[in-house]
């Protein structure tokens, strides 16, 4: 009998403990993104007032992530959860994002944006859209946040969707903002100076990872290692592939880390190509730690095999 009370003051302490923590907790805001790149963006606007976290690595092809249980543990404790969208992650977060019964995050609910519709999309199809043909961007390319000048959109987005669930922060997220608005530009006019000398340059890609880039940067993709987006190369395409690459001179295989080398390392050494694996993401290697670092990486890489290629 004397047990009851105790417990029931131990509970009731409990309770009152348990109060207390979401309003300590409150004071900054939890942002769980998808991939590694929208996670660099919401620091940049974010600062200290909120704790960001991905969960795709930035080595990982972010079409095909595996799902763990622990990311469900973090989409339960998420304010702000921000996709990519277009599909990119339809093979894996839909399910975990129900399962979670976080109501902020679900599609819909105000704690759930997709970064997309911030950006320019390149690519939309035309037409009706079908998946019958394995392509796995049916609604134009997700792959938008390699144009820095989506970066600078997706980071806007994020901070006025900030703004709008902590208003008393709203100042301090506009002033990361400029901040990041203002070196973006300083940066942006360094990579445009690296590239210049290699506009309309051709160059072969893996996977349909790159339009943004190589439009900012004035490339020319001529042609695909894989047939069509997430369909494995076939021995005919790849033969088509390597007299398209001899007749243009094309000196560049980008291939994203993800992909096995086997067939890109055959086709440029028949064709005198060479491959360079190209990061499209922060965090694709170690040093790779924010989006002005991913940038630099890529850059430096294709100057240096433009160079090497002369
Ligand atoms: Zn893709």
């Amino acid at each position: 009998m004397t047990k009851r009370p105790a417990l029931a003051l131990l509970l009731t302490a409990c309770l009152a403990l348990a109060g207390l923590a979401p309003a300590a907790a409150a004071s900054k805001l939890k942002v769980l993104t998808t991939t590694e790149d929208l996670a660099a963006l919401a620091r940049e606007v974010g600062g200290d007032r909120v704790e960001v976290e991905a969960i795709a690595r930035g080595y990982q092809d972010p079409h095909y992530v595996e799902a763990k249980p622990s990311y469900i543990l973090k989409l339960n404790k998420a304010d702000l959860l921000v996709v990519v969208g277009l599909q990119l992650e339809i093979g894996w977060l839909p399910p975990l994002v129900t399962q979670c019964g976080n109501p902020k995050i679900q599609p819909g609910a105000s704690g759930y944006i997709e970064a997309a519709q911030f950006a320019d999309i390149l690519e939309i199809p035309a037409g009706q859209i079908t998946r019958a043909m394995g392509d796995v961007h049916p609604l134009g390319n997700p792959h938008y946040w390699l144009d820095p000048r989506n970066g600078l959109r997706i980071a806007r987005g994020i901070q006025q969707k900030l703004a709008q669930m902590k208003p008393e922060d709203a100042a301090y997220f506009e002033q990361r903002f400029q901040n990041f608005s203002q070196r973006m530009g300083e940066a942006e006019k360094r990579w445009d100076e690296q590239m210049k000398p290699y506009r309309g340059r051709k160059v072969v890609t893996y996977h349909r990872s790159w339009p943004n880039l190589v439009k900012r940067f004035g490339l020319d993709v001529v042609g695909y290692v894989e047939p069509k987006p997430g369909i494995p190369p076939s021995p005919g395409h790849i033969v088509e592939l390597m007299r398209m690459m001899k007749r243009d001179n094309v000196k560049l295989i980008l291939v994203e880390p993800y992909f096995d080398l086997k067939t890109p390392n055959s086709v440029a050494a028949q064709t005198g190509a060479q491959v360079v694996v190209l990061l499209p993401s922060v965090g694709g290697e170690k040093e790779v730690t924010d989006y002005f670092k991913l940038f630099d990486y890529d850059v430096n890489l294709m100057v240096r095999a433009f160079q090497a290629a002369r």
